[in-house]
């Protein structure tokens, strides 16, 4: 089975609710994947407006 991503902030989720804004409301439809260890630092996570670390999809519908 495809892994989840959180449609608000593409975060790869394992629960049925993303950890990090609450939402339900996730996707196996995403693109690509980066890892962000220090959201201050990437620039990958200035452009996509994540604020926490962890692993994210570059796309997701
Ligand atoms: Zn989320």
């Amino acid at each position: 089975m495809k892994r989840k991503v959180c449609k608000k902030c593409k975060l790869f989720v394992k629960e049925s609710v993303c950890p990090i804004c609450q939402s339900s409301d996730l996707s196996e439809n995403w693109q690509g994947r980066v890892y962000i260890l220090d959201a201050d630092k990437s620039e990958v996570a200035k452009k996509a407006e994540i604020k926490n670390k962890g692993e994210y999809a570059i796309k997701a519908r």
